[in-house]
């Protein structure tokens, strides 16, 4: 049931959160320990399902979880020790050290889920619409659902963000990023060797590939069970983005086509294509069983409060891969979240502060992807 508005902030707020992926699970479980009763409503039917992808794992990921006594990080994270350049013929062309954490997501989506109560984890449970105001949403599987706050932690293509700022659309950056994840033990020896303990990259004239390894399917960290995971951002190379984005079934995707869904000609192209990479990388590419491919966009809200609704993680902003932080936001928004409604006197104060700091970031993030990403895209 609603509360009084005008009353202090710091407990018992009840939150709808429409979304259940990292954004949606962080936000449930810094509000739940913060006192609040949150309960989140995810579209899909049962568990997400994984991409598969690597994720770094930033500093304050990593804190979320050993503060909120879900995991030991160490359990499902990889290290890499060094950076390394290699050239086009193989060669390292430089080397940093640097010590570099990875995990999957779906690891962390795993324990993040497993901390959050099934009994207020809806599934099948679309929000369709809300009233910002009232804060009130339509769900799918119920008529209309009041909390005292909406939290839309529903990726980038949020139908909330759409309602609330129909202008903020996400902006096509011109290029993709083909990744692939291939489980270690199908690896030679040699490829393992060629990217054990580095966070390896090549830079082409307007190509970057990069690789680290990540936990196995099931989080197994130790050598011999986990995965290598490559991200190759490169153009269009005079392709339509259609011809890219028309999946195996024929569907034409906006932004993805998952794992096993390329076209058969799209993937030899992109084989062929991997001739231009050093033969560690070449090989790499050629032993992946079910590449898929994602187009980078940048995407950017006004705010990411209007009234008692709130956008968070990819709904709000997003930035591109190379800044690492995609899902890190999500938990750097959810726990900031929580810690403005403890501090503040009043939610519309919280809410406002959360805006002011979380706004700004989100925003600087987003320029500083774009200028990682056509610097070393080569199109500026
Ligand atoms: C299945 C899946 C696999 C992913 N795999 C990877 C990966 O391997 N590597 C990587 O770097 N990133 C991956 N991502 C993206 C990554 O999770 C995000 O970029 C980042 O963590 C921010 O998360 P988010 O929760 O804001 O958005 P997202 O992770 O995109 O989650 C949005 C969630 O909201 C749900 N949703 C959307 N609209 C509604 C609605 N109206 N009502 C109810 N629910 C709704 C979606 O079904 C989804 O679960 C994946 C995302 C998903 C959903």
């Amino acid at each position: 049931m609603s509360q009084d508005q005008s009353r202090p902030s710091a407990t018992g707020l009840d939150v709808l959160i429409s979304g259940g992926s990292m954004g949606g699970l962080f936000t449930g479980i810094a509000l739940a320990r913060s006192g609040h009763n949150p309960t989140i409503y995810e579209r899909s039917a049962g568990a997400l399902e994984s991409r598969g992808g690597g994720i770094v794992a930033q500093e304050n990921i990593r804190r979320f979880l050993g503060d909120h006594d879900i995991v030991d990080p160490e359990a499902i994270t990889t290290r890499s020790r060094e950076r390394r350049f290699l050239t086009e013929s193989g060669d390292v062309e430089r080397a940093v050290s640097e010590t570099m954490v990875f995990t999957s997501w779906d690891a962390l989506y795993r324990q993040l889920r497993d901390a959050f109560p099934d009994e207020r984890y809806r599934t099948g449970a679309e929000v369709t619409g809300v009233s910002p105001e009232a804060a009130t949403a339509a769900v799918a599987d119920e008529t209309e659902r009041t909390a005292d706050l909406i939290v839309a932690a529903e990726g980038g293509q949020s139908t909330t963000r759409t309602q609330l700022y129909p202008d903020a659309e996400p902006e096509f950056a011109s290029y993709v990023a083909w990744r692939g994840v291939v489980d270690e033990a199908a690896l030679s020896a040699a490829c393992v060797e060629a990217f054990d303990g580095t966070f390896t990259f090549y830079q082409g004239a307007d190509q970057l590939i990069l690789a680290y390894f990540i936990p196995g399917a099931d989080g197994e960290t130790e050598p011999g069970s986990r995965r290598l995971n490559w991200v190759w951002y490169d153009t269009l190379n005079g392709r339509d983005r259609e011809a890219i984005f028309t999946d195996a079934s024929g569907t034409e995707r906006r932004f993805s086509v998952s794992p096993g869904r390329l076209r058969d000609p799209v993937r030899r192209r992109q084989r062929e294509r991997a001739e231009t990479l050093p033969p560690a990388f070449e090989t790499l590419v050629a032993d992946t069983p079910d590449p898929f491919v994602q187009a980078i966009y940048d995407l950017t809200v006004p705010a990411m409060v209007a009234d008692r609704a709130c956008l968070l993680g990819d709904a709000a902003f997003v930035a591109r891969p190379h800044t690492g932080a995609g899902t890190a936001k999500a938990a750097g928004d959810a726990t900031a979240l929580a810690d403005a409604l403890a501090s503040r006197g009043s939610v519309d104060d919280a809410l406002a502060a959360w805006d002011r700091r979380r706004a700004e970031y989100g925003s600087a993030l987003v320029d500083r992807g774009k200028q990682m990403g056509d610097e070393r895209l080569n199109l500026r």
